[in-house]
């Protein structure tokens, strides 16, 4: 049994506790004591190594943790003063400037998750703008149905990663490659990852003079392996250690998630409705139910989904929140040269095109008071509100946010600490975790 509902002591609580985003920050900070695994049914996690019985003193870690502690330096009421989009900073965070558009070639635009905005400035960061290379995600080349952390320096590897992966990912175990680099790198993750990103930048001086720009892709959650391989069997995978190859999305917009396998069909898939819609977000780990930030506050540039706009046969296109200075250079050069097609877009596209976001603030402030009550752990926000939201709720959701979040928690047995166990895929024959290499 977890027993105080206090602050997490140590990255073992913060796991155990179900606060873990899986972003991987804690085995940068201090990679001699903490490696990630996958564990099936939850994510990437981190695995501590103990001396013997004595567990490591994980202090240093935590201070980068997005998992249990999360907030800006400023309260939004002052937003107009530095710049910002007054009636988008207590909802979505600081945007000086919203776009709607997709990447120049047709070819990017196809491949990418939405509009390829994303590759499309990493592209142009490490082209015209000088920078070493991109620290992301890709398809494990071993098992392409999970995710290893990436640093990619062309353009080929940069387009071999295209595409939303809705499986565990944790970036930031390699953000060291970021401050070995020769010149400053881009950063692209999801909100949490890049909410790591900047806590750890704030503890490592060498890693803040190396992160070039940070790019958040917009994420509703990350659905753990377990996920993925009811995903598969719905595919009519039989096997997963078949499997060659594996997109969730892209290839079109939003475009279908397709398997490659070695077996008689070659190919499998279903649409984004059939495999996020109908399984994925079924298996989003805890930690979501509880995210204020799904369209990465913390981040230079955020790229989501423009969903306002009915999608019919649409080549894709990005909705791309400018939220720094920095952040403003790099577009505004991309646009300039020609690698992304922009336009302005008006404040009001971003509710438009996330209807549900400001919904789901709501009910996360009736969610973590509920933890609380009961006794159990709940992440904390600073200038991040969510009791106006949740005060516009209608009755049925403020309901859901608080009783439902009771039952489900009595449900998810969410008083006993998370089963950590690391997963092995069938495709390897190795008695140890799947570790991410020096992550
Ligand atoms: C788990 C998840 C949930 C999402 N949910 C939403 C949503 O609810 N609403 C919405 O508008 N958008 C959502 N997105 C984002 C959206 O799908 C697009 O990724 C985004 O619009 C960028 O598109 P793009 O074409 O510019 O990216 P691309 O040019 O295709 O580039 C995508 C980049 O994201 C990186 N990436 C892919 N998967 C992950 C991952 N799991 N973790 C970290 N990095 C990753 C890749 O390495 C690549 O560099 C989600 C993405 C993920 C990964
Ligand atoms: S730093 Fe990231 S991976 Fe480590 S415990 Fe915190 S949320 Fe989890
Ligand atoms: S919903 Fe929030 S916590 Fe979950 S993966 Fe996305 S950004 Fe991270």
């Amino acid at each position: 049994m977890i027993g105080s509902p206090g602050r997490p002591r140590s990255i073992r609580e913060v796991a155990e506790r179900n606060l873990c985003t899986g972003c991987g920050a804690c085995a940068f900070v201090q990679p001699q004591v903490i490696k990630m695994v996958d564990v099936l049914g939850e994510g990437r996690r981190p695995l501590t190594i103990a001396d013997g019985d004595v567990e490591p003193d994980t202090t240093a870690a935590l201070a980068a943790c997005p998992g249990h502690l999360l907030g800006h330096p400023h309260p939004p009421r002052k937003a107009e003063s530095r710049g910002e989009v007054g009636e988008l900073a207590a909802g979505w965070g600081p945007v000086l400037e919203l776009y709607e558009g997709f990447a120049a070639d047709p070819e990017l635009r196809f491949a990418g998750s939405s509009g390829g905005v994303a590759t499309a400035l990493s592209e142009y960061a490490i082209g015209a703008g000088g920078m070493s290379g991109v620290l992301h995600i890709r398809a494990r080349t071993d098992v392409p149905y999970l995710n290893e952390t990436t640093y990619s320096t062309s353009k080929a590897e940069l387009r071999n990663a295209t595409g939303s992966r809705y499986a565990p990912a944790s970036p930031c175990d390699r953000l060291d490659l970021v401050e070995e680099a020769a010149a400053p790198s881009v950063f692209i993750g999801k909100p949490c990852d890049v909410a790591a990103t900047s806590k750890a930048r704030r503890l490592r001086p060498e890693l803040d003079d190396k992160l070039g720009i940070t790019i958040a892709v917009f994420c509703a959650g990350t659905p753990s392996t377990a996920g993925t391989l009811e995903m598969l069997r719905a595919m009519g995978v039989q096997d997963p250690a078949d499997v060659r190859g594996l997109r969730y999305r892209g290839n079109g917009w939003p475009g279908r998630a397709e398997a490659t396998t070695d077996d008689s069909e070659g190919t499998h898939s279903l649409s984004y409705e059939e495999s996020w819609g109908a399984i994925l977000q079924r298996h989003r780990q805890w930690r979501c139910h509880v995210c204020a930030d799904h369209t990465g506050e913390f981040a230079d540039v955020a790229v989501g989904d423009p969903w306002y706009r009915p999608i019919d046969d649409d080549p894709g296109r990005s909705l791309v929140l400018v939220r720094t200075e920095r952040g403003r250079r790099v577009v505004r050069d991309a646009i300039a040269a020609g690698v992304v097609v922009l336009e302005r877009a008006e404040p009001s596209l971003l509710p438009a095109s996330q209807p549900n976001l400001l919904l789901t603030r709501g009910a996360v402030f009736g969610r973590v008071l509920t933890l609380r009550l009961l006794g159990l752990a709940a992440p904390r926000f600073v200038n991040m509100p969510t009791l106006r939201y949740w005060l516009g709720l209608p009755l049925q959701q403020k309901l859901q946010s608080t009783i439902g979040t009771a039952k489900r928690a009595r449900r998810k047995h969410l008083r006993r600490p998370a089963d950590l166990t690391p997963y092995l895929p069938p495709a390897l024959d190795s008695d140890e975790p799947t570790l991410t290499e020096g992550g």
